[in-house]
């Protein structure tokens, strides 16, 4: 992945951010408070602003920078958690990882956000798609896959009562919509998957 293109990987994220708000803002709406799609596009955009910033550090100390900046920004529960992602990613990665190092940081990282979080895999979060993008990045599936594998595990929070976050205080009224953040996480496995793609 030497190639890849940091710079180009932040804007791609962005617009995809951007281009879906919306339609986080109605999922986070149905079951939350409504903000998910605001949350991350700022957070996004003032990733954006300083990418050529980050694109020159060497890629462990770029995504812990990234990670500090989501947390600063994006707000909400959601902030804290993807900013935990991306610092411990940046924690554990090594500068030019192979898709085992990868492989291991994103399973580490996961395990940063559930203690973050104090939540786990069937509780309606995020974490049911960064789990089973964990599963298939072990198992070998190539980028696109794994992107439409991360679409099915959003769309398989649907029929999920809400155990962690604003939609557990629904309870059984949760159930039948789909997590904002599964989506939003979804949405950026595809981003990232099809750059690492390109620089593979
Ligand atoms: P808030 O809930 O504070 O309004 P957002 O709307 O930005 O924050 O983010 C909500 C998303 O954050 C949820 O859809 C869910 O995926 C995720 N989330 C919330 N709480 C947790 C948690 N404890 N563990 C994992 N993910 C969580
Ligand atoms: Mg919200």
């Amino acid at each position: 992945m030497a190639a890849l293109n940091l710079a180009g990987l932040i804007a791609a994220a962005a617009d995809a951010i951007a281009a879906h708000a919306e339609e986080l803002t109605a999922l986070d709406q149905a079951i939350g408070d409504g903000d998910h799609g605001l949350n991350m596009k700022r957070g996004f955009e003032a990733v954006r602003a300083e990418a050529d910033a980050f694109a020159a550090k060497p890629l462990p100390d770029a995504l812990k920078a990234i990670g500090t900046k989501l947390v600063m920004t994006v707000g909400g529960a959601s902030g804290p958690l993807f900013g935990t992602l991306f610092m411990a990613l940046g924690k554990e990665i090594s500068a030019d990882p192979d898709r085992a190092d990868l492989t291991a940081a994103f399973g580490k990282a996961i395990e940063a956000v559930a203690a973050r979080g104090k939540s786990q895999i069937g509780q309606k979060t995020m974490l049911d798609v960064l789990q089973p993008v964990h599963d298939a990045l072990a198992g070998g599936k190539p980028a696109a896959e794994i992107a439409d594998i991360a679409d099915a595990a959003a769309e398989a929070t649907v029929p999920m009562r809400a155990l962690r976050g604003r939609a557990s205080f629904l309870g059984d009224r949760s159930i039948g919509h789909m997590d904002a953040g599964a989506r939003s996480t979804a949405l950026l496995v595809r981003t990232v998957g099809q750059a690492i793609g390109e620089s593979a």
